[in-house]
């Protein structure tokens, strides 16, 4: 085991999954890998730095459970990316990571603030850190756990950057609420790209529904008053 990369050894380290950290520190991308700052059923999410001292965030996705992989299939198959489904356990994981990688990508050059995309290898993925104002290595909260200071304001930069997503990006976060979305010192940073689909889904507007639905249940709840979802889903696609 190699003590200087690795602080913490980590029992849900699987073999493949530690070949991949070793080689994303051999490509020196990844210098040190600290601890984890969530631990969700099916990925988790490590504080990391690069060699230069850098903050990383690394996500691993777990090998996933059988009703896990059913619950994602809606998520890969229509989308006219993924064509080819790789069925088999192991590999889905990949695509599912990749996919989430491809999406930040599409949604970063859009001009939505996300996590900026570094590297997805296998079942790792390297993205910046969002971190808490001053405390290295803690993330953000979430919306869910510190509401915006100016409600009105927050609303308009999420339906700003749903937005650009469907207009220059052709995507859909289809995950889209406040446990997905980090408030920086009122900086909105969109999170959790997995899901996310191309315009040509099946269930691309529905998903597109759904999302706008979460928001505007959210900040209503907040005592603003907000749009009409159906005013707010013709303004996106217009
Ligand atoms: P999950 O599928 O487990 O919900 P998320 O991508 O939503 O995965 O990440 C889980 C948690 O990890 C987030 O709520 C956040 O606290 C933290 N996190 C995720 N991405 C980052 C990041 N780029 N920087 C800092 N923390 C992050
Ligand atoms: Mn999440």
């Amino acid at each position: 085991m190699d003590r200087d990369l690795l602080e913490t050894v980590e029992e849900v380290f699987d073999r493949p999954t530690l070949l991949t950290i070793y080689n994303l520190a051999n490509s020196g991308i990844i210098g040190i890998m600290h601890g984890v700052v969530s631990a969700g059923k099916e990925a988790r999410v490590y504080w990391a730095e690069t060699s230069k001292g850098e903050d990383l965030a690394v996500k691993i996705f777990l090998v996933m459970t059988a009703e896990f992989r059913h619950s994602i299939l809606k998520y890969i198959e229509g989308d006219p990316r993924f064509q080819e489904i790789r069925r088999h356990p192991r590999k889905l994981r990949y695509l599912w990571c990749r996919k989430e990688f491809r999406n930040l990508k599409l949604a970063h050059e859009a001009g939505v603030r996300v996590p900026k995309p570094i590297i997805a290898k296998n079942n790792v993925l390297v993205m910046e850190f969002i971190n808490y104002p001053e405390h290295r290595g803690v993330p953000a909260p979430l919306l869910k756990e510190a509401p915006p200071k100016d409600p009105e304001k927050a609303l308009n930069t999420i339906l700003d950057y749903m937005y650009r997503l469907y207009h220059k990006a052709e995507l859909v976060h289809a995950d889209l609420s406040e446990y997905n979305i980090m408030n920086r010192n009122e900086e909105f940073i969109l999170i959790d790209w997995g899901s996310a689909v191309k315009k040509g889904h099946p269930l691309f507007e529905e998903f597109l529904l759904r999302d706008i639905r979460n928001i505007l249940r959210y900040f209503s709840k907040l005592g603003i008053e907000v749009p009409q979802l159906k005013d707010v889903y013709e303004w996106i696609i217009s």
